[in-house]
């Protein structure tokens, strides 16, 4: 039974997962490509951040770095709309007052990283790209690319945590079975940033995650400690508001003046930004098997990428980390049964989300404005107010619970459909006239009853 693990990839995934397994014992040596980013600077100085929720930080706590990754967290309890006009409304995320928190990727990326070397049985190779995998032989080949030093060896377990363009999936496409297939956005994404004030202080509402929606496209900023906020244009790549209808400075500054003029004045850097920082592309990975036999298996976005939309791509794969290791703690050594009950688990789970994460993008950048929308989103926190445990907005279920994509999907479903069938109305006329009324009305037997 394998009790070294080679693991590929220590960007978030590969560290929690890595300080999982050798509290279970197992001896890890996690490789990635990039050199050791405490020691140099590995992102281009800029200041990413990401939104931790309820799984994410259900996660960390399995690894006891919640409260250390919370300590320098923004909480965010809502999301700011700014209008053209740059009127700005604030929508509560969660119904009881939850939050989002914004935090620094590479801030945590160094938690995790330093999480995983505290513990006795992890050894992290940086500057070390899996160039190759060889399935037939088992073997996998390291590369050092400022070096160009190279060696290949064998492994008795080999988990791939190296991201969206993995080195193992990529050896996997071709396998008999293997069924992949990535489908990409129209639109890119390229960050941008609003320094501090001249004091030092938010040129924004720092809790809250700042959203410029304009149906087709949109912006969103969060907020970093160091008072800036990192934002995001998404855009599509070519058409009416696209990418390729900016062609020099001089149409970044109207295209911001046109569309985001509340933002504009807060961006001194918006040019300098704009020429440096990529325009990215946003894709789902949709794979699966995610393993070869009992020996190989693709864990986080290596197995299941998502657009950002949702602001779940990170929490999913935190969540791959602490379900393996339930996993483990049910099946021991036997990887044959865990490596399929994590298949069986986790695929319609990361199947959901990456349905939900595409859906969110016209959440964000169209419906929020939409008053039905809006109508709807009130009667939920309503109907959740009043049965809290039967009824719960689809945001609350994916965000502040860890109840399964899958299932939050299937329930929020259902109660669409029967705020359909009943009509947004009567649901309204029952809310205001009480619990009963609106229990009768949408059939939801009493706590007593299903009991
Ligand atoms: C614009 C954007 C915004 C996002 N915002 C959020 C958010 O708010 N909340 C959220 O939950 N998620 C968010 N996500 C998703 C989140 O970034 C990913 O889900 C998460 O980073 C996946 O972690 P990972 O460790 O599996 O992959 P990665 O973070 O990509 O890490 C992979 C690691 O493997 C290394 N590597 C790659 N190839 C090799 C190789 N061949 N050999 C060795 N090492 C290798 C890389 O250098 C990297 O360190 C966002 C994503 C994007 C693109």
């Amino acid at each position: 039974m394998a009790r070294h693990i080679t693991l590929l990839g220590a960007g978030l995934t590969g560290p929690l997962l890595a300080t999982y397994l050798a509290r279970r014992g197992y001896t890890v040596d996690l490789y990635e490509r990039r050199p050791d980013m405490r020691l140099r600077d590995v992102g281009g100085g800029r200041s990413i951040n990401l939104a931790l929720s309820t799984r994410g930080i259900h996660a960390l706590a399995g690894a006891g770095i919640d409260h250390a990754v919370l300590a320098d967290a923004i909480a965010m309890p809502g999301r700011m709309i700014h209008d053209l006009e740059g009127t700005q409304t604030l929508q509560p995320y969660g119904v009881e007052g939850q939050a989002i928190n914004s935090i620094s990727r590479s801030g945590l990326n160094i938690l995790l990283l330093d999480a995983a070397e505290r513990e006795p049985g992890v050894t992290v190779h940086f500057s070390a790209r899996a160039s190759h995998v060889d399935l037939e032989r088992r073997t996998v080949t390291v590369v050092n690319d400022e070096t160009g030093d190279e060696r290949t060896f064998g492994v008795d377990l080999l988990i791939a945590a190296d991201g969206a363009n993995s080195s193992l999936r990529a050896a996997m496409v071709g396998m008999p079975g293997f069924e992949h297939r990535v489908e990409w956005l129209e639109h890119a994404y390229k960050e941008l940033e609003i320094p501090p004030g001249e004091n030092g202080a938010f040129l924004m509402e720092p809790h809250a995650l700042h959203i410029w929606p304009r149906h087709d496209f949109m912006m969103i900023a969060l907020p970093n400690p160091n008072a800036t906020f990192t934002c995001t244009l998404f855009a599509p790549y070519a058409g009416e508001n696209g990418f390729d209808t900016i062609a020099g400075d001089a149409d970044v500054h109207a295209y911001f003046e046109r569309h985001f003029s509340d933002a504009l004045p807060l961006m001194p850097t918006l040019i300098e930004d704009w020429n440096h920082n990529p325009t990215s592309q946003l894709g789902t990975v949709f794979c699966g098997p995610w393993n070869v036999g009992d020996w190989a298996l693709l864990i986080g976005d290596a197995a299941h990428a998502i657009v950002p939309f949702y602001g779940q791509g990170m929490n999913c794969c935190f969540e791959d980390c602490s379900v393996l290791d339930g996993l483990l703690a049910e099946h021991g050594d036997d990887w044959q049964t865990v490596i399929d009950r994590f298949y069986e688990l986790r695929k319609p789970n990361s199947d959901a989300i990456a349905r939900l994460a595409v859906a969110n993008f016209l959440e964000m950048r169209s419906k929020v404005v939409d008053p039905l929308f809006q109508r709807k989103r009130k009667i939920e926190a309503a109907l959740h107010a009043m049965f809290p445990d039967r009824w719960i907005p689809l945001y609350t279920m994916v965000t502040f619970t860890t109840i399964g994509y899958a299932d939050a999907l299937r329930r929020s479903r259902e109660q669409d459909e029967l705020l359909d069938r009943v009509g947004l109305e009567n649901v309204e006329q029952a809310i205001a006239a009480g619990r009963d009324a609106a229990r009768a009305l949408l059939g939801i037997a009493s706590e007593q009853a299903a009991a």
